[in-house]
């Protein structure tokens, strides 16, 4: 199958997860993610309809950035080094990874600089992997009370986890459920809306998406399903 058949297959089966979970087919976006692929497959995607790619890396970002066929939204999906956050902050429109305040505070510095607010999620490390980044669960709510109190430049959307690697989709759900429950209990934090706006849930990829789905996600990112093997460098 091609990049856009896969891309509208994706599409579907996102779909057909929402509906069977009650839930509107709308209200969950697909982030195609292209790292370690071409602008011209991530060009048959955007044929397909895809809006919104994501990219784990600056440095791919930059290289990709203002070479597609039609303009589409970025997103930065991996861990982000303080000193990049300057070239991409006119770039992105949402950062799914800020683990730490002071990755915050450097986000809300640019921001402010470039004249915008950044939206972000916080990334949470949730099944506890000493090889991922993210927070503990148990320090997402005072790291979100954090930045919400010193950073003027960013607000604070939801939160993302990268579950650990599972022999099949099924594994994933407890860590999809508890990342949920975090999503929900961070709901009820009355903290200024200017600041946080919490409408996000950024989970599941190409083994696990539809779960996801059926667990509350509203973005799903998806890479090797829509484009293929990756050739790791
Ligand atoms: C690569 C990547 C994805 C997509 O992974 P696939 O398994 O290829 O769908 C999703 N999220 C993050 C953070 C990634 O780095």
């Amino acid at each position: 199958m091609s990049i856009g058949e896969n891309y509208l297959e994706i599409v579907e089966r996102k779909n057909r997860a929402a509906v069977r979970s009650g839930r509107n087919p709308e209200d969950v976006l697909l982030l195609a993610v292209t790292k370690l692929h071409t602008v011209e497959e991530l060009d048959q995607a955007i044929s397909a309809g895809a809006t919104d790619v994501g990219e784990n890396r600056v440095q791919e970002l930059l290289e990709k950035y203002d070479r597609t066929a039609e303009p589409v939204r970025w997103h930065l999906i991996g861990h982000l080094q303080t000193n990049k956050v300057k070239n991409i902050i006119d770039k992105v429109v949402l950062i799914h990874s800020v683990d730490s305040l002071k990755l915050a505070k450097e986000i809300s510095k640019r921001a402010i600089a470039a004249d915008k607010v950044m939206d972000i999620l916080i990334e949470i490390n949730i099944g506890m992997e000493e090889s991922k980044s993210g927070v503990p669960a148990e320090d997402v709510e005072s790291l979100v009370k954090e930045i919400a109190a010193e950073c003027e430049g960013v607000r604070i959307r939801g939160v993302m986890c990268v579950p650990p690697i599972g022999e099949t989709s099924e594994d994933s759900r407890p860590y999809f459920k508890k990342t949920k429950a975090i999503f929900d209990n961070l709901k009820t934090l009355d903290l200024p809306q200017e600041r946080f706006l919490p409408d996000t849930l950024s989970m599941g990829m190409s083994g696990d998406f539809e779960v996801a789905v059926e667990e509350g996600a509203t973005i799903v990112r998806v890479g090797s399903s829509i484009f293929g093997k990756r050739n790791y460098r």
